[in-house]
């Protein structure tokens, strides 16, 4: 795929300044905005005008972009890995122009924007979104079906009580980096074929955090999160399909040093029932019944997600034939009323029989005239 031109993709000209490139991007963000704009392309691009705005507006990255293209402005990610990270939002930690776009941010990154939303337009580095909690939940047919709330427990790591985060023992015990005097990146100029180039990243001193701690928090060694077992309650909504994963906001991990938590994710596998399938909002059922039943007509009672129930077979039934029990499933996922039941007929020859039985089906031969037809 060829990249679009960013001043194109900014729509401004050649000769834009900063004040227009920061106007134009501003306007643009808004409109495209993935949680606003619900066009297909919103997604992608949001994602050009990120990515245009990111070259566009450093001076280094847009003198070598003018000069060299998209050829140029590659490889100078500063995060480390080019203009990677695009892909999921967690990446935009390399954006440099962030602080003058805490407005934005703060009114249209909110939710579904994974952690960068939330971090406080970047400016707490060092301070990362915890890891996401991944499990299996099985759960019983029934409740499926219907329903349930459900009290899980499992263990997380969360924020520290004693320190409240901070790893420290007490606040004096908090120092300012000295090396990156607190702004927990460091800033070094590397000689490339295009010029000095400014990069930053995290402070090894500090680990990116900006701060020392001289004496560590007794309670979690200086983490600022402890392992902990929680109960919680989550509500299974009736009629999940098996396999559905269910996210949990916060309910994973914290990060470090009083970082945000991530999220739990719960997919949920459903138990098999003995005899019944579901299928959608549907259940299916097999059934088997004698050829007298068949011929004759009659009621059987069958099984369904509310207990046995009284179905009638009617004369002349064939071997393999469906029939629909209206409403019979449970509550629809989505939407209001029940699903159906299906349940099919198989009509079971008996293989012995006895001597009774011999003759009855002895009468039943006489006159019976047997058709014929293609195999098959
Ligand atoms: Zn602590």
């Amino acid at each position: 795929m060829t990249k679009k031109d960013f001043y194109d993709v900014l729509g401004i000209p050649k000769e834009a300044s900063g004040t227009e490139i920061k106007k134009a991007y501003r306007k643009l963000a808004k409109e495209k905005h993935p949680d606003r704009n619900k066009s297909a392309n919103a997604d992608q691009e949001f994602k050009e005008v990120q990515e245009a705005y990111e070259v566009l507006s450093d001076e280094n990255k847009r003198k070598a972009y003018d000069q060299y293209g998209h050829a140029g402005s590659s490889g100078f990610g500063g995060a480390g890995s080019g203009f990677g990270g695009y892909g999921d939002f967690s990446g935009y930690g390399g954006f440099s122009n962030i602080d003058d776009l805490g407005d934005i941010f703060s009114q249209f990154f909110g939710e579904g924007f994974g952690g960068f939303g939330r971090a406080s337009g970047g400016e707490k580095s060092g301070v990362t979104r915890g890891a996401d909690i991944e499990a299996t939940l099985k759960i019983d047919f029934d409740d499926a079906v219907f329903g349930k709330y459900k009290t899980i427990s499992y263990y997380r790591k969360a924020t520290c009580k004693d320190c409240e985060g901070s790893g420290a023992s007490n606040a004096s015990a908090i120092k300012t980096c000295s090396e990156c005097h607190g702004t927990g990146q460091v800033t070094r100029i590397q000689n490339t074929f295009l010029g000095s180039i400014q990069t930053r990243s995290a402070c090894t001193t500090c680990g990116g955090s900006g701060k020392i701690i001289t004496e560590k928090c007794k309670t979690c060694k200086g983490e600022g999160r402890v392992q902990v077992e929680e109960d919680f309650k989550i509500k299974i909504p009736p009629g999940i399909p098996d396999g559905v994963t269910l996210r949990f906001k916060d309910r994973g991990n914290a990060g470090k040093n009083g970082g945000l938590y991530g999220d739990l994710l719960l997919t949920i596998e459903i138990e098999a029932h003995p005899t019944l399938e579901r299928r959608g909002d549907d259940i299916y059922l097999k059934i088997d019944i004698s050829p007298a039943l068949a011929a004759l007509g009659g009621e059987v009672k069958v099984d369904s997600v509310r207990g046995p129930i009284t179905m009638r077979i009617p004369a002349g039934t064939q071997p393999g034939k469906i029939f629909r029990l209206s409403n019979k499933g449970g509550p629809k996922f989505k939407g209001n009323g029940n699903g159906d039941q299906y349940v099919q007929v198989n009509v079971a020859i008996p293989e012995k029989l006895t001597r009774r039985q011999k003759e009855l089906w002895q009468e039943l031969l006489k006159g019976t005239e047997e058709k014929s037809g293609i195999f098959g």
